[in-house]
């Protein structure tokens, strides 16, 4: 190492060189022994701090960064304020003092090198345990049931930390029960239940399974106090668990709360929904109930009220008559749109299509409600489209809004039938009150109403169009409107041709 200036700073340049991309700790270890050898043509060995021949020393090599004994240079390297390895380079003839500065300097490299490999290693530990929970995370946190997470999660734990078993507990009241386990073949069992306290469980598992050894993260459901719902994931191998390991187990853990949070709060949601949807059909089964019963004694109401007007009553008596019959016609209304609601809702709700002429079958409707005083016009178009549709309910849906065209307007209604390439269309136009133009969409809603209509007190419930456009949806149909406030409406049933 004896030399210039000129040499001494070749010897740094190669050292520079040597070291510069070396990634792994070790391998920058053996390459500053090479380097010494080399440069200084004798033999260098890398010895660990522990070693007993350099332990005494460390202090003096740390402080100084460079030590000479009888036979040997001493020289370390040092990684935040720790000598990590002492490099024994056999001491030779006495070296001068630039020599040793020399030394200190290629010591400082070593240093700065295998710092730069330890900081790289950890880096790539990151990134491999940053890639290991990214799976987990794919694969656990869809789950909705707590038993097969449990095993999902222990049969990751197993695989990242090379385990022989692995196992997710819950709390039950005072203890810890096994929620699901992965193990190797012949792996020795974890019991099925744990205390809670995390002493208690390694004396426990500590005096039974010797020689393995355990990693215990225990966890906690957010949301929860600490006492009151938490976990433990145990994970079980024969050689000891490091820093990293510890680590990925603790981001394990957090990810396996989060899971079981997510499942218990899809068991919540979806016991809120099965209870939501039972009240909902004892609702519609009621109201279907009461619709249905309606009909019998409305029926004998209006048939009295009919015949006593055609006992030929006269005057108030009438009037009063009339009034009976209109209401009843009224309440018996109510009711249909009450059943046909409550049988929208139901999950059952089913057509029983046939082909029929649409034409005969508007021109029908149109007469009945024309029944009375006449202000349905109807165009019929020559040929019958072929559609098939259920007569019952598209009666329902086309009354609905033959209906509402003679209520909310006080002129005449036109209804035509017509068909183009792929549709047949009933279309009901009036001209009549209109529906405001931010309001279109909620006149379809369950109840929706209005704002013209309420405000001009026109009577109704808001269920007509709903119940209309559920019916011609079901056929694969579609109900549109077109409207302008003050102007009219138009609406239109378009049913796919058969
Ligand atoms: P209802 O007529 O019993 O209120 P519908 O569901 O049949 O219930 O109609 C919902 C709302 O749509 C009505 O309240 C009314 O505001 C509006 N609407 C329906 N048809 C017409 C129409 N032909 N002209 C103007 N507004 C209408």
């Amino acid at each position: 190492m004896i030399g210039s200036e000129g040499v001494r700073s070749d010897i740094l340049e190669r050292t520079m060189l040597a070291l510069a991309d070396v990634r792994e700790p070790q391998a920058v270890v053996a390459a500053v022994v090479r380097l010494l050898e080399r440069e200084a043509g004798r033999p260098c060995v890398a010895l660990s701090p522990d070693d007993p021949r350099v332990h005494d020393r460390i202090e003096g090599v740390r402080s100084a960064g460079l030590w000479l004994t009888g036979d040997a240079v001493l020289l370390a390297a040092i990684v935040d304020g720790d000598v990590r390895v002492v490099f024994a380079l056999e001491r030779g003839e006495d070296p001068s003092e630039s020599d040793l500065r020399l030394l200190r300097l290629v010591g400082t490299l070593a240093s700065l090198a295998l710092s730069n490999a330890l900081a790289f290693d950890q880096l790539r530990q990151h990134a491999v345990e940053g890639a290991a929970l990214a799976e987990a995370a794919r694969t656990v946190l869809g789950f909705t049931e707590l038993e097969p997470l449990a095993s999902a999660l222990s049969g990751l734990a197993r695989r990242f930390f090379n385990a022989e078993r692995s196992a997710l507990y819950g709390r039950v009241g005072d203890e810890l029960r096994a929620l699901g386990s992965a193990a190797l073949p012949m792996a020795p069992a974890l019991p099925e239940r744990l205390p809670l306290e995390l002493d208690a469980i390694e004396a426990l598992l500590g005096a039974s399974q010797e020689p393995r050894r355990f990693a215990l993260a225990p966890l906690r459901l957010p949301g929860h106090s600490d006492s009151e719902r938490s976990g433990l994931l145990a994970v079980m191998r024969a050689s000891p668990f490091e820093k990293g390991d510890h680590r990925l187990l603790d981001s394990l853990v957090t990810l396996a709360a989060l899971a079981m949070r997510n499942v218990e709060l899809y068991e919540q949601s979806s016991r809120a929904n099965r209870a939501l949807a039972e009240s909902s059909a004892f609702k519609d089964d009621l109201m279907a109930m009461f619709a249905h019963d309606f009909r019998g004694p409305l029926t004998v109401i209006s048939g009295f009220a009919e015949l006593l007007l055609e006992e030929g009553l006269e005057g108030e008596q009438r009037a009063a008559a009339q009034t009976i019959l209109a209401q009843s016609a009224r309440l018996a209304k109510l009711s249909e749109d009450a059943l046909a609601l409550a049988s929208t809702q139901s999950a059952g709700f089913s057509l029983s299509r046939k082909r029929a002429d649409l034409v005969a079958f508007v021109g029908e409707a149109v007469r009945d409600a024309n029944a009375g005083t006449a202000r349905i016009e109807f165009t019929p178009c020559t040929k019958a489209p072929a559609v098939r549709f259920d007569a019952s309910r598209l009666r329902h849906a086309l009354e609905n809004l033959l209906e509402n065209a003679l209520k909310y307007s006080s002129g005449p209604v036109e209804v035509r039938v017509y068909s183009d390439a792929c549709e047949a269309r009933i279309e009901v136009r009036d001209r009549g009150i209109g529906i405001p133009a931010a309001e279109i969409e909620r006149v379809f809603t369950r109840f929706g109403r209005g704002s013209n209509a309420r405000e001009r007190r026109f009577s109704g419930t808001g269920v007509g169009l709903y119940i209309a456009r559920k019916i011609v949806d079901v056929h694969g149909g579609r109900l549109t409107v077109a409207s302008l406030e003050g102007e009219g409406s138009t609406f239109t049933i378009g049913l796919p041709l058969d």
